[in-house]
């Protein structure tokens, strides 16, 4: 089969991270334009608009949206509805009834829609999930503590309503965990602390149960300087397990699990070619069900004001 022209919208911090190296070592996908308002790449075609590039390149068969979830929803209608396949970054939208209209339209047009976690795909993700199978459960914590001036600077969409605030990396976290744990988990009790001059929160503090009562503590935080936190530690019947540095490493028992090299994109990539080859779609909307479970349970409380 011939590799799947691509697009890519919103050309940025992560595509210019991430999504061109992926691409370009993968033989399924050829990146033939982009659609950005300022950000272009080298050699490729580039447009202001979604709609401008659906026009002018009509052979292009499937699109990559970067851009900030708040604006991911118009784009992903204009490319479902002109019958491309869509790979979403994460959060896919920045609502959930947005999310389930697009996967409606890609049904109904015979197309693959992808809800990228990335997270999913970090080299330890899969061995915790195989301990976490074979042992009991008592407690898990999971501690996601970063200096948003430092990942984050100068992206004013972040503390805008829709951009999720601490959630942006916090659903990293709960799209590992609600990869790795054997139950579906719900909120029980949250509190969310925004600063008084923003939108989105700077802090949350999660628990969350399931139908065992397993105890599930999430604390986001992203006014965190020196050591930098994204850990899931869980105590089991086997001991203590350690999900660290973003589920790139396991210890068990203080023990370090051998992993493979980290490959997320590249992993990513590879799937959105298997389902475009197997004709179905890929959307699990738990991570993004629990960021809007905490904003509509959670407790909203008022901080100091953020400046950058
Ligand atoms: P970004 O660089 O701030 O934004 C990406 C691009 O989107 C911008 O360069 C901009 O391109 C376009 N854009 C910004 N505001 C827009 C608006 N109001 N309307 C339309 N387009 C707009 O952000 P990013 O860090 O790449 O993140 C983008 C997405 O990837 C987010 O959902 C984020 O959660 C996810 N992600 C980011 C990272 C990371 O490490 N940064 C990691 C994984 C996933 P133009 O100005 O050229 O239009």
């Amino acid at each position: 089969m011939s590799a799947t022209k691509l697009a890519i919208v919103g050309v940025g911090k992560i595509v210019r991270d991430q999504h061109l190296p992926a691409i370009a070592a993968n033989p399924d996908f050829d990146l033939v334009a982009t659609a950005s308002r300022h950000g272009t790449v080298d050699g490729v075609a580039s447009y202001g608009t979604i709609e401008a590039l659906l026009e002018a390149v009509p052979e292009v068969q499937a699109v990559s949206l970067c851009m900030p979830p708040q604006y991911r929803y118009t784009a992903a209608y204009a490319a479902l509805n002109a019958g491309k396949h869509v790979f979403l970054e994460k959060p896919p939208g920045a609502t959930l009834s947005e999310v389930q209209d697009l996967v409606r339209l890609a049904d109904s047009k015979g197309l693959s829609l992808f809800a990228s976690w990335h997270s999913r795909y970090a080299p330890a993700v899969e061995a915790a999930k195989s301990f976490l199978a074979s042992t009991k459960i008592n407690s898990v914590h999971v501690i996601w503590k970063e200096d948003v001036r430092h990942w984050h600077p100068n992206q004013d969409w972040i503390w805008q309503a829709g951009g999720l605030g601490v959630f942006d990396p916090g659903i990293n976290a709960l799209s590992i965990i609600t990869h790795i744990l054997p139950r579906a988990l719900f909120i029980t009790k949250a509190t969310l602390e925004f600063p008084e001059n923003r939108d989105a929160p700077i802090a949350a503090d999660i628990q969350f149960s399931d139908v065992t009562q397993l105890p599930v503590h999430a604390e986001f935080d992203w006014r965190q300087t020196g050591k930098q936190s994204w850990d899931i530690v869980a105590e089991t019947e086997a001991g203590q397990m350690v999900l660290s540095d973003g589920g790139s490493k396991l210890s068990i028992n203080a023990e370090q699990t051998p992993v493979q090299p980290e490959r997320e994109y590249p992993a990513l990539y590879e799937r959105f070619a298997e389902i475009i080859k197997a004709k179905t779609s890929d959307v699990d909307l738990a991570p993004l069900m629990h960021v809007a479970d905490a904003f509509l349970l959670g407790r909203h409380k008022f901080v100091d004001s953020f400046f950058d």
